[in-house]
C-alpha cells in the first residue's frame, strides 16, 4: 500500500465540510437538516462525512439503498437514516432491526412493507414519497391522480406495521434559473403543499417531517424549507450556488508527475495520435486515468494545475495515466504535485468542459484512489476504499 500513498489521492477537507454544513444551517435556520450521503457521500466517503454531520448535530441522513444504510449503522452512525430508493421486501425485517427509515413510493410497496413488518413483528418507520413532477418515484399527484392517490396515501398512513413519520417530494429543475423552470418548481411545490393539506386534513394530524428542499431549492426557494431541508451537493461545496453562498469544495484531487520526457516537434502523443507537438515539448506523465475516475471525453481539452500554473493535458487520456504539457513550466519536476481539481482548478469548470455536472465527476473518483481525510489542517485518516 505504501506505493499508492503519493501517487494519486483525494484530499477530503472535513473542515470545509463543517464550514459548509454550518453555513447551510444558518441559511435554513428553523428547519431540521438532512444530509444526503448516498453514493458514498458523492465519492467523499459516507462514513467519514456522516461522522462529521452527526458530531455537528445534523438531524437525518439519506442514502439510496439498504446496503449503504447498513454500512453506516455498522460504523456506529446511530442517527436517523432515510433510504430514498426501494428496498426488496425480504429485507424489511432488517430495516426494522437497524432502525432505518424507508421511503414508500406507491401503494403496492406500502402494502408489501406493511405485510412484511407484521410478519417480522415490529414497526417500520416510513416517509411517503409524492411525485409532483419529477416523474420518477412516488405517488403521482397530478390533477388526474390527485384524489385517488391522496386516498391511497391516507390508507397507507393507517396500515398496521407502518409508522408514517414524513412526506416528501423531489424537484426536477430547482437549480435552473430560467422562467419556465421557476414556474415548474413553484408548481411542484404548490402541488406538494396541496397534497399535504389534503392528507393532513383527512388524517386529523400533522405529519412530522415534510421535506423537499434539495440543493437548488435550498439556494433559491426558502419557502420550500418546511420541516427539514435535504441538500447533497451544497454540502460538498460544488456548483454555482455553492460559490455564491461562500461554501468550500471538500475534495481536492491530486496526482504527481511520474516521469518527464522531451519530444521533438512533430511527435504524436498517446492513443489515436490526436495530439502532435508543434515545438520541442517537455511532456509529463501523471498516474490519473479513466479507471481512476477521469473522463476520457476530456482528452486534449482540459488542464491540470501545478505550483507554477496550469499545464494543458495532451493526447488521449488512458486507463491509468495521461500526459500534461510542462514546456512552459520548466521548474516542475518528477515527483511534484499536480491538482486535477480543487481550490486552484475548478471542478465546476472541468464538469462543464466534460458536458456534465460536478456530481458525476466526484462520484466517478474510483475506489483505487486513496482518500486522505484532514481536520484542523491535519491528516486524521487515510483509506483505500478497496473494501470487500
Ligand atoms: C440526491 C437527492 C437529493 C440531493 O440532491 P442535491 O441536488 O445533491 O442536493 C435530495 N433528494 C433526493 C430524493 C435525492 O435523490
Amino acid at each position: 500500500m505504501a506505493s499508492t500513498l503519493r501517487r494519486t489521492w483525494a484530499e477530503i477537507d472535513l473542515d470545509a465540510l463543517a464550514h459548509n454544513y454550518q453555513t447551510l444551517r444558518r441559511l435554513t435556520a428553523g428547519a431540521k437538516f438532512l444530509g444526503v450521503v448516498k453514493a458514498d457521500a458523492y465519492g467523499h466517503g459516507a462514513i467519514q462525512v456522516s461522522r462529521v454531520l452527526k458530531e455537528l448535530g445534523a438531524d437525518y441522513l439519506a442514502v439510496s439503498s439498504i446496503d449503504e444504510a447498513v454500512e453506516l449503522r455498522d460504523n456506529d452512525i446511530d442517527m436517523p437514516i432515510l433510504i430514498l430508493g426501494h428496498t426488496p421486501k425480504e429485507q424489511v425485517g432488517k430495516l426494522i432491526d437497524y432502525h432505518i427509515t424507508q421511503a414508500v413510493t406507491c401503494q403496492a410497496k406500502a402494502l408489501e412493507y406493511s405485510r412484511e413488518a407484521l410478519r417480522h413483528g415490529g414497526t417500520l418507520t416510513v416517509h411517503i414519497k409524492v411525485d409532483t413532477g419529477m416523474s420518477r418515484l412516488g405517488y403521482l399527484c397530478d390533477e388526474e391522480h390527485f384524489g385517488h392517490n391522496v386516498d391511497d396515501i391516507c390508507a397507507a398512513c393507517h396500515l398496521p406495521g407502518l409508522a408514517v413519520e414524513g412526506i416528501f417530494t423531489h424537484f426536477a429543475v430547482s437549480d435552473e434559473p430560467d422562467g419556465e423552470s421557476v414556474r415548474y418548481t413553484k408548481r411542484q411545490f404548490a402541488l406538494f403543499c396541496q397534497v399535504i393539506d389534503a392528507v393532513e386534513a383527512r388524517l386529523g394530524r400533522r405529519i412530522a417531517l415534510r421535506h423537499c428542499a434539495n440543493t437548488g431549492a435550498v439556494a433559491c426557494y426558502p419557502e420550500t424549507y418546511l420541516d427539514m431541508v435535504r441538500p447533497g451537493l451544497l454540502l460538498y461545496g460544488y456548483g454555482d450556488f455553492a460559490q455564491k453562498l461562500g461554501l468550500r469544495p471538500v475534495m481536492t484531487l491530486k496526482t504527481t508527475v511520474s516521469t518527464i520526457k522531451t519530444y521533438a516537434p512533430g511527435t504524436s502523443v498517446s492513443y489515436g495520435r490526436i495530439f502532435t507537438t508543434d515545438r520541442t515539448t517537455r511532456m509529463g506523465v501523471v498516474p490519473y486515468g479513466y479507471a481512476d475516475g477521469f473522463f476520457r471525453s476530456l482528452s486534449n481539452r482540459c488542464r491540470m494545475m501545478t505550483a507554477d500554473g496550469p499545464a494543458p493535458q495532451r493526447g488521449r487520456i488512458c486507463m491509468d495515466m495521461c500526459m500534461i504539457d510542462l514546456t512552459d513550466l520548466p521548474n516542475i519536476d518528477v515527483g511534484d504535485e499536480v491538482e486535477v481539481f480543487g481550490p486552484h482548478n475548478s471542478l465546476n469548470e472541468l464538469a462543464a468542459l466534460a458536458g456534465t455536472i460536478p456530481y458525476e465527476l466526484t462520484c466517478a473518483v474510483s475506489r483505487r484512489v486513496l482518500r486522505i481525510y484532514q481536520r484542523n489542517g491535519e491528516e486524521t485518516e487515510r483509506e483505500l476504499m478497496l473494501r470487500f
